[in-house]
């Protein structure tokens, strides 16, 4: 729990750690190019909202070709339906596309001045990411991570190994967009402990040039919007597999008594049953705390390989 004594302490070493940056990060003026790294869900969307919106070339980076063209693929069906609804023209459109640029390999990052990164939620995968892009990126770029749950001070200290220097970690930040990004206005801002003001700004106002409403939160384990909506979502899965109710019930009280466009099991489907366990797992792990222990079933669905929408059965088939 973040109690006030905590939360000054973090700031204070936020504003501590704003002293010892030394490198200039980009401004979001200065944002001419954006990389992206994961073509998936979440990766994807991202990179379309930032052609779209902010009007970008994004360098889109993912080591499975298979899964870049199945992204591109889906970016131009949501594209031709903007088109037939008018709300932009076939030129628009034609532009829009023309400003993701797929590449398979990190190099084509050299040039970026703000890079995403949307791999699964896997730590030791951010880590070795990350180190990497302290090497190829230039030494003003903002390199950000979607991550849902992993400690952003420890992926800033992935970028290198003397602490004292901070000339990359200062510049790593989290830019947590929600699930799906074109359509959510919500991203979460998280610092790490090394995080620079200047990273800080500029990730807020090019996360405003991209259309979307930002929040500050801790780095801290589920941050804000998972270390709510996850406990959520397994003690939804709990109640199933300990028969309090089924499914269609659990689903229904939920979107008819809360207002919300879905319910939790479903939800967890589209947000990946994976995923939805690696941040039960860090919240489990990182607090210490039995409440947030992993639902049984969720842990079994995923040795299954029933991962939700993604992997096309989950609590529903599609
Ligand atoms: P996903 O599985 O849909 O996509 C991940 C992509 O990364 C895949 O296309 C994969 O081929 C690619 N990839 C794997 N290793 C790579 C590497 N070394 N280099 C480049 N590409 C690589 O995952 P997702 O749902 O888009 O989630 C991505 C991140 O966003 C995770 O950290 C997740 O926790 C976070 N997130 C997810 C959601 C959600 O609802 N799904 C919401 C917010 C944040």
């Amino acid at each position: 729990m973040i109690t006030p004594t905590i939360q000054r302490q973090l700031t204070r070493s936020i504003r501590h750690a704003r002293c010892f940056s030394s490198t200039p990060s980009a401004s979001a003026q200065q944002v001419k190019r954006l990389g992206v790294i994961g073509a998936g869900q979440m990766g994807l969307g991202i990179a379309l909202v930032a052609a779209k919106t902010a009007g970008v070339p994004v360098t889109l980076v993912d080591t499975n070709q298979t899964a870049i063209d199945k992204g591109l693929k889906f970016a131009d069906k949501l594209l031709a339906k903007d088109v037939s609804k008018e709300r932009i023209t076939q030129d628009q459109s034609d532009k829009i596309r023309s400003l993701l640029n797929p590449s398979t390999t990190m190099d084509a990052l050299v040039e970026v001045d703000f890079v995403i990164e949307a791999v699964p939620e896997i730590p030791s995968l951010k880590f070795d990411i990350f180190s990497s892009l302290a090497q190829i990126c230039p030494p003003h770029a903002i390199l950000a991570t979607n991550t849902s749950s992993i400690s952003i001070t420890r992926i800033a200290a992935s970028t290198t190994k003397d602490p004292t220097n901070t000339s990359a970690s200062s510049r790593v930040i989290s830019t947590h967009f929600m699930n799906p990004v074109p359509i959510q206005k919500g991203v979460e801002i998280i610092t790490g402990l090394q995080t620079s003001q200047e990273t800080i700004d500029t990730a807020i106002e090019f996360c405003k040039a991209m259309g979307k409403i930002p929040s500050q939160s801790a780095d801290s384990p589920g941050f804000l919007a998972n270390r709510i909506l996850m406990p959520y979502i397994n003690e939804a899965i709990i109640c199933l597999e300990t028969g309090v109710g089924g499914r269609d019930d659990i689903d229904a009280i939920m979107k008819n008594g809360t207002n919300v466009p879905m319910g939790p099991l479903q939800l967890a489907d589209f947000i990946g049953i994976d995923t939805c366990l690696a941040i039960m797992k860090v919240l489990y792990e990182e607090t210490g705390d039995s409440k947030y222990r992993p639902s049984v079933l969720l842990r079994k669905m995923v040795d299954a390989g029933w991962l939700g929408k993604k992997s096309g059965k989950g609590f529903y088939d599609y």
